[in-house]
């Protein structure tokens, strides 16, 4: 017997058996062309698939357990924060007050965090904590030194404890369509939600879809294929701030930037990393389009929530044109799997990341950590009291 998960329709969660019939006998007629793999793929995750309980931000626990499980141990010493404090911004809570170092290098990026602290810092115990809020993390496992980091993004290659993005409040990248910087996840997500909902998935375009910048160069076979196969494939790039001729949007004039709303028109989406993670992710999954998320090296703290296959189509971070147009053709040609993982990718969002589920990651992630320092910490004189 298996547990639904409210998360995923019903008709989506099967047992081994019926994953067997519907899969790969439904498709049994293709048992020798190149889809097999991908069938046999989403036959396997679905076997493994072990629903989490939503209850509490608990879908995302296992995250900070991973984070911290290195300073169980011996705990966190003043030492430690000592190591690492010159790697982002000093935060003090003392006596339900938030405190933090006078100088903040992305100023609305702490002020993106210090929304959460300051709807938290009641329930908190005293503690110090270092916030880097740069978009790279900061404690490589090769690096000579080591102590507790906060960073919003981070591979296994590093020791970086995550939070909660300051993007879901405020100072996400500025773009036109977003002059403040993308931000307010709460509005995104009830505009996105319902817009997700209310449009048919058979009144998608059936293409792919991408606009971003060119942060990363993983994101040049899809564009190169959208040039090949428009037919099949938008993908353009658009300026950023960096941009300095057209070398930099791989030899064409920028495209102009879309809104996410219009993303949601489209039946497949693709997400790629950026410098770290990025910030596009949670929002194209609220489309309920199909999600192609390319490589699965850089994470955010909800990213592991997220299962390839079940909700999402993972796809190699060195997917080649024709790679990509395989994967493709494979949604294009099976339509409903396509629709159910869409579907699966939209509940996961939509019930585990509301506002109150990154209140409650915050939340629950200080009070573990503050439960391993070995020192009570003394008020800071030179940090600056921060209030609502
Ligand atoms: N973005 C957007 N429409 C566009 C271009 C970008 O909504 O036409 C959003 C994009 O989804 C991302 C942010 O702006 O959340 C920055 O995108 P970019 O590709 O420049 O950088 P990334 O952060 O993805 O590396």
């Amino acid at each position: 017997i298996i547990k639904v998960d409210s998360t995923i329709p019903n008709k989506s969660i099967q047992s081994n058996e019926e994953c067997v019939t519907n899969i790969v006998n439904k498709y049994s007629k293709e048992a020798n062309t190149k889809y097999i793999k991908y069938l046999k793929l989403i036959d396997q995750a679905r076997r493994n698939y072990k629903p989490c309980n939503e209850n509490r931000c608990n879908c995302h626990a296992g995250v900070m357990s991973h984070d911290l499980k290195i300073f169980k141990e011996k705990g966190i010493s003043e030492k430690l924060i000592n190591n690492i404090k010159s790697k982002g911004t000093k935060y003090q809570i003392i006596n339900h007050k938030l405190y933090r170092d006078p100088n903040c290098m992305f100023p609305s990026r702490c002020v993106g965090i210090e929304h959460f602290l300051l709807e938290i810092v009641s329930d908190l115990p005293d503690m110090e904590f270092i916030v880097n809020t740069r978009d790279w993390p900061q404690i490589n496992k090769k690096y000579g030194f080591f102590g507790p980091v906060f960073s919003f993004s981070k591979t296994d290659e590093y020791f970086d404890i995550m939070y909660p993005a300051w993007a879901f409040w405020e100072g996400g990248p500025a773009i036109s369509l977003y002059p403040r910087g993308i931000g307010r996840w709460d509005n995104h997500r009830s505009k996105l939600g319902k817009l997700g909902n209310f449009t048919k998935w058979d009144d998608k375009i059936p293409k792919a879809f991408f606009r971003g910048s060119r942060t990363c160069s993983e994101r040049d076979p899809l564009v190169l294929l959208s040039r090949e196969h428009p037919d099949m494939v938008d993908a353009q790039y658009t300026k950023n701030q960096a941009w300095k001729s057209e070398e930099d949007t791989l030899n064409a004039p920028p495209a102009k930037e879309v809104s996410f709303e219009e993303h949601c028109k489209y039946k497949y989406l693709f997400n790629f990393r950026g410098v770290a993670a990025s910030f596009r992710f949670k929002h194209i999954l609220l489309c309920k389009s199909l999600v192609f998320h390319v490589g699965n090296e850089w994470q955010e703290f909800f990213y592991s929530a997220l299962k390839p296959w079940i909700h999402y189509i993972p796809v190699n971070s060195d997917a080649t044109k024709e790679d990509l147009k395989e994967l493709l053709e494979f949604a294009i040609n099976h339509d409903e799997l396509a629709k159910e993982i869409a579907e699966n990718g939209y509940n996961m969002i939509w019930n585990n990341l509301k506002m109150k589920d990154i209140t409650c990651y915050w939340r629950k992630l200080l009070k573990k950590y503050a439960s391993l320092m070995t020192y009570k910490p003394k008020r800071d004189q030179s940090l600056i009291r921060i209030k609502q």
